[in-house]
């Protein structure tokens, strides 16, 4: 052991032949690691866990070490998957992916100065919103709007703007949780202001609404179930009834549409949804959407409706602790102006695109893909195509799906099939299926980069031998 560690080299020694990483990592980044690797190195040693090695070989296998940390820190923890979830729109793995318009005008905004808020005509000082106000009230019908950071925070925003303090009747029916902590009564709790619960779960009428109503109360607010649907014996008051009854009473009427789609979507097979532009028809002074969900924009949240209540809200202070960035409005732009043009809408727009996509190419791409699936994953997996059903997800049209169709695997035991599942998971572009009751299923809805899907094969294959040799059964 003394022997050994006369052989040590110093961290000094070791830095010498580190000038590349250096180079590339810093000094001080790369002579942390190395003293902390000689130090692990010491304490094994000492433990009599390192083979008798040369000051050299010792050097090569710390700076080796080192190497092999930098790279391992500094892969992004963020990275693109799979999504063969069979949800469309899924808001764990990044909702809407966005049009090759809007990446390109993100990469042009991001790498120069804009006139984000400098108004080119004046030279003075402008409005973020301008650049896309125009386009959203052309395709929404609105009279204005203004674009926050999301959804959530429209919401938020129009309750503190217009309801501060005040009462806020919502039918007992809509109390929504959206998930990732979005409430209904949390975020009025928020806002702050006092929610009025109207009806019952399954049924509200209007006379609810009218009873509830006093000086106290702000505005009437309409929420998108959104995540479910109830069935049966259901009521429901129309937007244009509460419309009708808040103007009687000479307070705001909103809508928290959840989605917000600008196209009929019974064009994809979907359920019929009132569109943005409808809503506003239907007497609604505001209304409040997400930018990526249907709209398959951007994270962002849209308020659109009447200018003077629009103007309320971006003198408050909070809207500028909300508001979007020039990235998300250079994106947002691009998703817009496809919607002008119904004839390049749907193959120009991931989202519609993936909601678009006939049962039958997705068959045959099952058909393309089986034989190379099971090739790689030997006999231990039995594999399939099956019928299934992709949901559009994030809340929107909770209730109606699109047939599609899913590589299925399935293994004799549940080790196996999870074996699978992380092999996958753990692939350089990871693959995000779905597992249930033992059967590993990819919807292949949204698979449009199958190239790489099928050079990772190797991979996969690779990976469950390895995991066979080290956990396997014996
Ligand atoms: C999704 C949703 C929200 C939240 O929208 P985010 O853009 O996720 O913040 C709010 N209300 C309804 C009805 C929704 O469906």
């Amino acid at each position: 052991m003394t022997d050994n560690r006369r052989h040590l080299p110093s961290v000094d020694q070791i830095l010498q032949h580190c000038s590349e990483l250096q180079a590339t990592w810093g000094h001080p980044r790369v002579s942390r690691l190395v003293r902390e690797e000689l130090a692990q190195y010491r304490a094994n040693m000492q433990q009599g866990a390192v083979a008798n090695l040369s000051r050299q070989a010792t050097i090569d296998l710390i700076v080796h070490a080192v190497r092999k940390t930098l790279l391992r820190q500094d892969q992004p923890s963020l990275v693109p998957v799979f999504n063969l979830s069979g949800t469309v729109l899924h808001t764990n793995l990044g909702r809407a992916i966005l049009p090759e318009a809007a990446i390109d005008a993100i990469n042009t905004v991001a790498s120069a100065a804009s006139n984000l808020e400098f108004d080119l005509c004046s030279g003075k000082r402008g409005d973020r919103n301008t650049h896309i106000e125009s386009l959203l009230c052309e395709l929404s019908g609105a009279e204005a709007v203004t674009v926050v950071n999301n959804n959530a925070a429209a919401v938020l925003l129009v309750l503190n703007t217009l309801a501060n303090n005040g009462e806020v009747p919502v039918s007992r029916g809509e109390l929504v949780e959206i998930g990732g902590a979005f409430r209904i009564p949390d975020v009025m709790a928020r806002a702050p202001c006092q929610l009025v619960e109207v009806g019952a779960t399954n049924r509200t009428h209007l006379k609810d609404y009218e009873t509830a109503i006093n000086e106290r109360t702000a505005l009437l607010m309409k929420v998108h179930t959104s995540n479910f649907y109830i069935q049966g014996f259901t009521k429901s008051v129309s937007e244009s009834d509460l419309a009708a009854l808040a103007e009687k009473h000479s307070i705001p009427f909103v809508i928290d549409l959840g989605s917000g789609n600008l196209v009929d979507m019974t064009q994809f097979g979907l359920a019929s949804e009132p569109t943005v532009k409808q809503a506003l028809e239907h007497g609604a002074d505001l209304v409040t959407f997400s930018g990526d969900k249907l709209l398959g924009g951007p994270q962002c949240g849209v308020v659109a409706g009447r200018k003077e209540l629009i103007d309320q809200i971006k003198a408050n202070p909070l809207k500028r602790a909300l508001r979007v960035d020039k990235l998300t409005i250079a994106a947002l732009t691009e998703v817009l102006k496809l919607y002008r043009n119904p004839d390049r809408l749907i193959a120009e727009l991931p989202t519609l695109n993936y909601l678009n996509r006939r049962a039958e190419d997705i068959e045959s791409q099952a058909h393309r893909l089986l034989e190379s699936w099971q090739a790689a994953l030997t006999s231990t997996f039995t594999c399939s195509i099956e019928q299934c059903e992709s949901q559009v997800g994030s809340g929107a049209l909770p209730s109606s799906t699109l047939p599609s169709f899913a590589l299925c695997t399935r293994a004799s035991s549940d080790n196996d099939i999870n074996r699978l599942v992380t092999a996958a998971r753990n692939l350089a572009k990871p693959v995000i299926g779905r597992l249930n009751d033992g059967c590993f299923s990819l919807d292949l809805r949204c698979l449009d980069d199958e190239a790489t899907f099928r050079a990772q094969l190797p991979q996969l294959a690779l990976a469950l031998q390895q995991q066979k040799l080290t956990h396997g059964n014996p």
